[in-house]
């Protein structure tokens, strides 16, 4: 076993694993999102300390998480009404709040912005950590830099290796996807990141709407043959596995025509049949939204592992139950029609 893993995460590793937090080192611990990699929210070479171990620009700001809510006042400011009505109801849990914040909060924790993003989340070893360490942990996934996010210690191990002091083990992450995000700085408040709380859920304890883009559905690539064009979308979950993410009608007819030229595919599929072929490694994920992003990421990591010319992923259907996924699969492909 590495020396970094913990995977006991008992008390005596918490109690290790605040210290090291205090000492301004950088611990991965599980949330039921996906895994942090957790430092010092208020020491900045922590906090540098995560943008250098991702790779990450320091323009790209962190959720800092807190162990209660009675810290919001800790980092944000003219905090609104709705921010308590909301931590009331979902934390501990994957929503994360955007507020104005704090002159204490450092710039390099927001990305230079005078906003702040804060969570609880909910997970017994993350709110231990978080309760053991007392201040606020700023944690983005465990992951390299627009790599896809770990939700297993395994793939934190294999992301960031010795770059983390330590990374707690908390077994598969319950949710799978990050984080919902909504930025109460606007009004009405704008849903930032679509999660597993939907806007709907968000809506119906607001009492009132929550502005929302409409369901992305990616910028189709007109001709299946060609490359992958960097910067056509933004490819931010992705396997370096050339990726396509094509309908269930399509789906097997690529995946013949690809046959045909003796490539080697991977394809994730939820409903269609595909039949099986050498040349063919297939992985079938639920047909349930939530169970499905529960998957995603593990899912995607073992075909790209597996270095084949290219993966293709059955797409979901476009409404609101698969928002959350539908976000990611279209950060990590290149839709094909
Ligand atoms: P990650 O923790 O890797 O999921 O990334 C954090 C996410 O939170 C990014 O998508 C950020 O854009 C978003 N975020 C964090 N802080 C802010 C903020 N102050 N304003 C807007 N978005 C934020
Ligand atoms: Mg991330």
């Amino acid at each position: 076993m590495p020396e970094n893993i913990s995977r006991t995460a008992d008390n005596i590793s918490i109690a290790d694993a605040a210290q090291l937090l205090r000492e301004g080192r950088l611990v991965a611990f599980p949330t039921e999102t996906v895994y942090g990699l957790g430092a010092d929210a208020s020491n900045v070479e922590a906090v540098k300390g995560i943008f250098r171990a991702k790779g990450r620009p320091a323009d790209h700001p962190l959720i800092v998480h807190i162990p209660e809510s009675a810290k919001l006042s800790d980092w944000a400011e003219n905090i609104p009404e709705v921010a308590y009505i909301l931590a009331e109801h979902f934390w501990p849990g994957p929503l994360a709040m955007i507020l104005p914040k704090k002159t204490t909060v450092p710039l390099e924790v927001t990305g230079g912005q005078n906003t702040v993003a804060l969570r609880i989340p909910n997970h017994p070893i993350a709110l231990k950590l978080l309760q053991a360490f007392g201040g606020g942990i700023a944690a983005p996934s465990a992951n390299r830099y627009c790599r896809i996010s770990p939700t297993t210690a395994q793939h934190v191990l294999e992301e960031l290796g010795n770059a983390v002091d330590l990374i707690l083990d908390g077994g598969a992450c319950s949710v799978g996807v990050e984080s919902t995000i909504i930025d109460l700085t606007s009004s009405p408040p704008r849903l930032l990141r679509p999660g597993h709380i939907s806007y709907q859920e968000l809506e119906a304890v607001l009492q009132s709407p929550v502005a929302v883009p409409e369901i992305l559905s990616g910028t189709p690539s007109i001709d299946p043959g060609s490359p992958r064009a960097p910067g056509m979308m933004a490819l931010h979950y992705a396997p370096e596995t050339k990726t396509w993410l094509c309908s269930s009608e399509t789906i097997g007819i690529i995946a013949k025509q690809l046959q045909l030229s003796n490539q080697h595919l991977g394809l994730l599929r939820y409903r269609t049949l595909i039949p099986d072929s050498p040349n063919i490694t297939q992985l079938t994920l639920p047909e349930q939204p939530d169970t499905y992003a529960q998957g995603l990421y593990a899912a995607l990591r073992q075909l790209d592992e597996l270095q084949l010319d290219i993966l293709l992923i059955e797409r979901p259907p476009l409404i609101e139950a698969w928002r959350a996924v539908n976000d990611r699969l279209n950060k990590a492909a290149t839709l094909i029609e």
